[in-house]
């Protein structure tokens, strides 16, 4: 296990200090596929960085399984990195380039010999073991690179944004093996991307990140559903974001109100908010289309755009306080007709802004 203890990063000194990262703390689960997602610039590389040791922190701590490695050495702490870039020697043939950590970590022949096979054989290809690597596809070399960051056991890897490089097509490709890699070897990986779909697809833990902070952290399916900020509910997918007024707190539930309707209860990750305007998350994929005047309608408003894909229509609804709202219905309902709009209270969550 890797826990980031109040770790921060400053760039730079005075005037042109930059923070990257501004006590982060984090606890990625021994053996689990854990990413970072954010947007570019926002501490991603610098967080690797920090747990690889090419960069030191400027407060806080890292450990591994207890012990603080954030002060030693990158080749003393059993952690390897898969760069966007590969960086493999590319003249060099496919085993060399996977044998290398473990010829500079002279172990013996027969071990290192053993493990390429091995490694070869994880990533699936065996039979290009004597290939030289600038005649590999970049799909093939993304493996290489991978079969040598895997070859000396580290107990975590470490990939940034490791697919970037790939076309559409490979890079889902790679996703499955990413994820069939890390189950078989049981390593932990710490993932890096700003691409919230392959976080999704991916990852047994998500952190999100913006601006050299922590916005939150959970499961794909913890962080599509229950969003705690506007930040995090507009990066994962499209999502409404609809008014309320938070009336009271009742336990670890709100009370709040849309327009004039009846009170109701729902999730709130922050029950320290003061009662007033409060901003919700409303996935169009949980609404229900209904009357008006039905008693389930919680907001109510005007069909004002409709557009088929398919499987479904996706309704745009323009609500009385004048919101707009994406809603996904089997059948449309007529442009122009008035309607109530419903969903489960479970999913609905008061944001932070
Ligand atoms: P990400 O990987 O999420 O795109 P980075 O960790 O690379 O973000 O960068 C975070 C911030 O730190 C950026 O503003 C970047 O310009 C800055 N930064 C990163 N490395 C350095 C460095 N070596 N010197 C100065 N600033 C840096
Ligand atoms: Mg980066």
């Amino acid at each position: 296990m890797i826990e980031v203890k109040n770790v921060t990063k400053r760039f730079g000194e005075g005037e042109f200090a930059l923070t990257a990262l501004g006590d982060v703390s984090l606890s990625i689960p021994e053996g689990s596929f854990y990413t970072l997602l954010g947007p570019s610039g926002c501490g991603k590389t610098t967080l690797l960085r920090l747990i690889a040791g090419f960069e030191l922190p400027t407060d806080g701590e890292i450990l591994l399984d207890g012990e603080n490695i954030g002060y030693l050495a990158p080749h003393k702490r059993p952690v390897n990195t898969v760069f966007q870039s590969y960086a493999l020697f590319p003249h060099m043939s496919v085993e060399r380039n996977v044998g290398f950590g473990l010829e500079m970590l002279k172990r013996p022949k027969a071990e290192i010999d053993n493990t390429i096979a091995e490694m070869l054989e994880l990533v699936q290809l065996g039979e290009f073991a004597a290939r030289r690597v600038d005649q590999l596809s970049g799909g093939q070399q993304q493996r290489v690179a991978l079969a040598r960051a895997l070859a000396p056991r580290p107990k975590v890897l470490l990939l940034d944004e490791p697919l970037s490089a790939l076309d559409l097509k490979l890079r889902k490709g790679m996703q499955s093996e990413l994820k069939r890699l890390q189950h078989e070897t049981g390593i932990t990986f710490v993932f890096v991307t700003h691409d919230q779909g392959e976080a999704l697809a991916m990852s047994d833990h998500i952190a999100i990140m913006s601006a050299g902070a922590l916005r939150q952290v959970g499961t794909p399916e913890e962080i599509y559903t229950a969003p705690t900020s506007r930040f995090v509910a507009d990066f994962i997918g499209d999502t409404n974001i609809v008014n309320a007024e938070l009336l009271a707190f009742e336990g670890d539930k709100a009370k709040i109100r849309f327009n004039d309707g009846s009170p109701l209860l729902v999730n709130a990750a922050d029950t320290t908010l003061n009662p007033g305007p409060v901003h919700l998350a409303l996935r169009p994929e949980t609404i229900r289309v209904v009357d008006e005047a039905d008693d389930t309608a919680l907001l109510k408003g005007e069909v004002i755009d409709s557009t088929y894909f398919g499987a479904g229509s996706q309704m745009l609804v323009r609500l009385d306080d004048g919101v707009e709202v994406h809603a996904q219905v089997v059948v449309p309902r007529p442009m122009g007709s008035r309607v109530g709009l419903e969903c489960d209270t479970d999913m609905l969550h008061i944001l932070e802004d």
